[in-house]
């Protein structure tokens, strides 16, 4: 076991994501006027991304050495903690055997975690004399699946998402772009601990508080919060068209329904900013108490099916 986790070659190319890390935000801050310190931020990119990579790897190792490296191990792990490569992996296994099986999983958790930390150290979001140490080895194990997501965020707003930067937003345990990707215009999109379109919200504002809570729930819960979360969005779909349809106004219900009554948003929009979630409807908008239980519900049910998938797949 001890072998597998420090074998040579992941080794030397977890170090070799980190000198990579290093180099650019040598690069980056030396662009940015920040001289001699820029040392400091190479220093602690070099180590966040190579024990991003090396702690993400291992995270993946241990917990398909729990399911015996089956292959429905490694389905369940990569749907579970990388979500697309499970993606296809469950799509393949219907057709025979995986296509990323155990050693294809490890390389991806290594990449994951090594452009985590390397996006993480580069723009310095993790305070190391406080939560740093815990908000970064969530952000690389448990609650991987949103990071993997997150790095695709940072992958998509580079050069134009205007990744925040300076004292007020270093050491947040989140970062922030003002632009970048988004689902729908003026709403901003949380994955892991990557804020993407917050526009000018900088960390205090209600946004920011909003977007923080997401960031927690999937470092808390790991992959059942954002296997819950999107869950509740297909499972409610179609009721809410159903209802849309009967009451004459679809969008919202469906806004309302999949979004707003999220769980996990009611959770955030009551904690943070409730005052963005309100309708002259009020059957429109759910309270946490009902949608709590509901969500509790979609939630067992779809990983009943799941189970059920994987068990027929043996
Ligand atoms: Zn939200």
């Amino acid at each position: 076991m001890l072998a597998r986790i420090f074998a040579l070659e992941p080794l030397l190319v977890a170090l070799g994501i980190g000198v990579v890390g290093a180099i650019l935000a040598l690069i980056v801050r030396l662009v940015k006027g920040d001289g001699a310190s820029s040392l400091l931020r190479a220093l602690e990119t070099l180590i966040t991304a190579a024990l991003g990579a090396f702690l993400a790897r291992t995270f993946i190792l241990l917990v398909l050495e729990l399911g015996d490296n089956t292959d429905a191990a490694v389905v369940v792990t990569s749907l579970l903690f990388t979500i697309w490569p499970g993606v296809i992996n469950l799509v393949s296994w219907a057709f025979g055997d995986p296509i990323i099986g155990v050693n294809g999983l490890l390389w991806t958790a290594l990449v994951i975690g090594g452009l985590v930390g390397l996006n993480d150290g580069l723009w310095a979001i993790h305070r190391w004399l406080g939560p740093g140490v815990a908000t970064f080895l969530l952000d690389v194990t448990w609650g991987i699946a949103g990071s993997t997501n997150g790095v695709l965020l940072h992958l998509i707003n580079i050069g134009w998402g205007g990744h925040g930067d300076g004292d007020p937003e270093n050491r947040k345990s989140a970062h922030r772009y003002s632009s970048g990707f988004r689902l729908k215009s003026g709403f901003a999109f949380t994955q892991g601990a990557v804020m993407s379109n917050m526009g000018g919200r900088t960390p205090g504002s209600d946004l920011h508080k909003h977007e923080s809570i997401h960031v927690w729930q999937n470092r808390i819960l790991g992959p059942f919060f954002w296997f819950s979360y999107m869950g509740w969005m297909a499972v409610l779909f179609l009721p809410a068209l159903i209802v849309g349809l009967i009451a004459k106004s679809v969008g919202d219900t469906i806004l309302y329904w999949c979004y707003y009554d999220d769980p996990w948003e009611v959770m955030a929009y009551e904690i943070a900013n409730d005052y963005a979630r309100t309708h002259p409807k009020k059957w429109l908008c759910w309270p946490l108490p009902v949608a709590i239980p509901l969500n509790v519900l979609v939630t067992g049910g779809l990983a009943a099916v799941f189970a059920w998938i994987v068990s027929v797949g043996f």
